[in-house]
């Protein structure tokens, strides 16, 4: 099985991040099978060093909002859903022992990191996500909150639907320049590519971005939206500095 730390390109030791799988179970409290999901939470988060009761998660609503999160707000969607964080599609913070999480079938999860701060960014980048520019509105928070330097980031993706499977309608043209690709007529997007794109764009070094390229509609291993509708679970990345 392939690694499941975004960041492992990096061999970083001071930071925990991760996604799960569909054998770790829904992590979801609002979608799909929500009955096992603080069990599933518990043990995954548990197997990371990470407490489950502290896991700050948001109502996300494909926006591209990102929130700073700290100490206080430990446990904001932890153990139900009403105490999510409101209107947000992404957490900053340079605090150890915060854990932040995004939840996801087939949106890409985006892990950032800033080894000089320290400081962390996860971001939840589906395609209307994308198109605001979610990733490099993160990039801007740590900027403005930390002092960032983007030359700095280092970056890794979760899994998330692929061009192989994630066919778009023809006016996704107008609204992306790049990512698509013409494939029998029809029209594929590639979100981790284009994310990418933005991320350099802002001054990321494309070294410093690792893209584990797994597709979570050609693979079992993770749950799709698009294959599985209402019925999808969600994956879980979280990121905690030690
Ligand atoms: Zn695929």
């Amino acid at each position: 099985m392939q690694p499941s730390n975004p960041l492992e390109k990096f061999k970083i030791e001071s930071v925990i991040a991760s996604f799960s799988r569909r054998q770790d179970g829904n992590m979801s409290l609002c979608f799909g099978d929500t009955r096992d999901a603080l069990e599933n939470r518990g043990k995954f988060l548990t197997s990371l060093g990470i407490d489950y009761r502290n896991l700050i998660t948001a109502k996300q609503v494909h926006g591209k909002n990102v929130k700073y999160v700290g100490q206080e707000n430990k446990g904001n969607g932890a153990l139900d859903y009403e105490s999510s964080v409101m209107d947000t599609d992404g957490f900053i913070t340079d605090q150890p022992g915060v854990p932040l999480a995004v939840l996801t079938a087939d949106c890409l999860s985006v892990f950032i990191y800033d080894p000089k701060r320290p400081a962390i960014a996860i971001l939840h980048a589906g395609w209307r996500g994308t198109e605001q520019n979610i990733s490099q509105e993160g990039v801007r928070a740590m900027q403005n909150k930390f002092g960032s330097q983007p030359k700095d980031l280092l970056v890794g993706f979760g899994p998330s639907i692929r061009s192989c499977c994630f066919q778009v309608e023809d006016d996704f043209k107008s609204n992306f320049a790049f990512g698509l690709a013409a494939k029998d007529g029809r029209v594929f997007m590639d979100i981790a590519l284009i994310n990418q794109r933005q991320l350099i764009d802002c001054g990321v070094r494309a070294g410093n971005i690792f893209d584990p390229a797994l597709c979570t509609f050609s693979d079992d291993d993770f749950f799709s939206f698009r294959k599985e509708a209402k019925d999808a679970g969600r994956l879980i990345s979280v990121m905690m500095l030690k």
